[in-house]
């Protein structure tokens, strides 16, 4: 939609008004950014416009960020696309270089950081016709709610050698009786139990609000006690403190419930990192929400990922108390720059992300809808292609016409 008429979506006490006619805010990216930014902005218009006619559109409002942003400003990340993003609520962004010793350790932690994004969600599943390496693709069906502010991406590290290290470890040893080898590089691994309450809250309601089966607390705290162990207590205190009607712990479960789960709760339970690794290989269907400090996050969101299809597939959203901001979860893949060549569906899923968190879920559900059918004909970009036999091969504009086609199909 190129009409410059439209209106912002307003937060009020959590609570999102949206206009008919919406202004959002988008940040097409580096590399390969502009490609799949374009392909996508088409199937997103094309299915507002067949879902709503003219009663709705999204009027696209660019903002600037990492090597356009440089070129354009001198900055890579200007304040100008910061208070944009807080004031239209809502954006969307294609994947971006990091500078190399620019003073940023990458521009996409310091836009969740400095907007407080505090939560990575990342809904993983099967769709239709997607070449997978497991049996039972379709047996994946989870949303990972992954902490995004804390732990070991909140960036406190020295490396060996270094004054801070020595002045750390002097501590260390003076204070609290810890002897370790000079040449120790350090980090630390912040968890606060309001850090990790607020994400763990934010699954518990997104579960209750989407009628999910089970929130399933993924921790490393048999070995790191007061840290990831502290997170699966502090998530059972806050079901039993804030939502004690809506949920059952899995020990309660069997203890009073005989194992059947009363009409209208969620399961609480918790697994160790490791084994529930293997479990979502081998037991896929038994998860739903996730919940899970950041490092914990950052292997399981590819890890699932690679079970339905891989990274080009998988849609991603980092938000915050209200604010938002939807984004392709792969880099900039700078090999195949302008050559029209990549898959789309990582930044269309997460558009279709967008439109749900909206409220516009036909629209989110035309979109998944004629991706499935595409895909499922063997139209594909060439990532998809080498695992697909038979496929017809397509560039991402071509791949984005299908799915336009296929919408008017349905
Ligand atoms: P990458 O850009 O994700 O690309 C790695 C490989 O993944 C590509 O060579 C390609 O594999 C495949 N791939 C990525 N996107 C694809 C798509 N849309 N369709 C099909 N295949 C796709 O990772 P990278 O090369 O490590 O990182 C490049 C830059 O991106 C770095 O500056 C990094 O910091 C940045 N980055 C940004 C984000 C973000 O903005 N959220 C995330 C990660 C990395 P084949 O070679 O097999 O074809």
């Amino acid at each position: 939609m190129t009409s410059s008429v439209g209106d912002r979506i307003r937060a009020q006490d959590g609570h999102l008004h949206v206009p008919e006619h919406v202004i959002i805010p988008f940040i097409e990216g580096d590399g390969v950014g502009p490609d799949i930014w374009a392909a996508s902005q088409r199937v997103f218009d094309a299915a507002v416009q067949r879902c709503h006619g003219t009663s709705r559109s999204v009027v696209w409002k660019e903002i600037l960020a990492g090597e356009k942003a440089f070129k354009e400003t001198g900055e890579w990340l200007p304040q100008e696309t910061l208070d944009a993003i807080k004031e239209h609520v809502v954006a969307i962004k294609g994947p971006l270089t990091t500078p190399v010793g620019k003073g940023f350790r990458s521009l996409n932690v310091s836009i969740r950081q400095i907007l407080d994004l505090y939560a990575c969600i990342r809904p993983v599943r099967w769709l239709k016709g997607v070449p997978a390496p497991v049996k039972h693709p379709e047996r994946m069906n989870v949303v990972i709610f992954r902490e995004n502010t804390e732990d070991v991406y909140a960036g406190y590290e020295w490396p060996s050698g270094s004054e801070e290290a020595r002045d750390l470890m002097e501590f260390l040893r003076i204070r609290l009786g810890v002897g370790l080898r000079e040449d120790t590089a350090l980090g630390l691994k912040p968890m606060s139990k309001w850090g990790s309450k607020r994400l763990i809250r934010k699954a518990i309601r997104y579960s209750l609000e989407r009628k999910r089966r089970s929130v399933t607390l993924v921790h490393k705290g048999n070995i790191m006690k007061y840290t990831e162990g502290a997170f699966r207590d502090w998530g059972y205190e806050l079901a039993r403190e804030e939502f004690a009607s809506g949920t059952v712990s899995e020990d309660d479960l069997y203890s009073e419930y005989e194992g059947k789960v009363p009409p209208g709760k969620v399961v609480v339970k918790d697994r160790i990192a490791d084994n529930m690794l293997q479990q979502l290989l081998t037991r896929t269907e038994e998860y739903d929400v996730l919940a899970m400090p950041n490092l914990n996050g950052d292997y399981f969101s590819d890890a699932a990922a690679a079970q339905v299809g891989g990274l080009g597939m998988a849609p991603g959203a980092n938000i915050g108390d209200t604010t938002a901001v939807f984004e392709a979860t792969h880099g900039t893949a700078p090999k195949y720059t302008g050559m029209d060549k990549v898959n789309p569906c990582s930044l269309i899923l997460s558009g279709v992300m967008m439109f749900e968190y909206l409220g516009w879920q036909e629209v989110a559900d035309t979109v998944v809808s004629a991706v499935e059918e595409t895909i499922s004909q063997g139209i594909v970009t060439y990532d998809l292609a080498r695992m697909l036999e038979g496929a017809k091969e397509v560039k991402t504009s071509a791949f984005a016409d299908a799915v336009i086609g296929n919408m008017d199909k349905a």
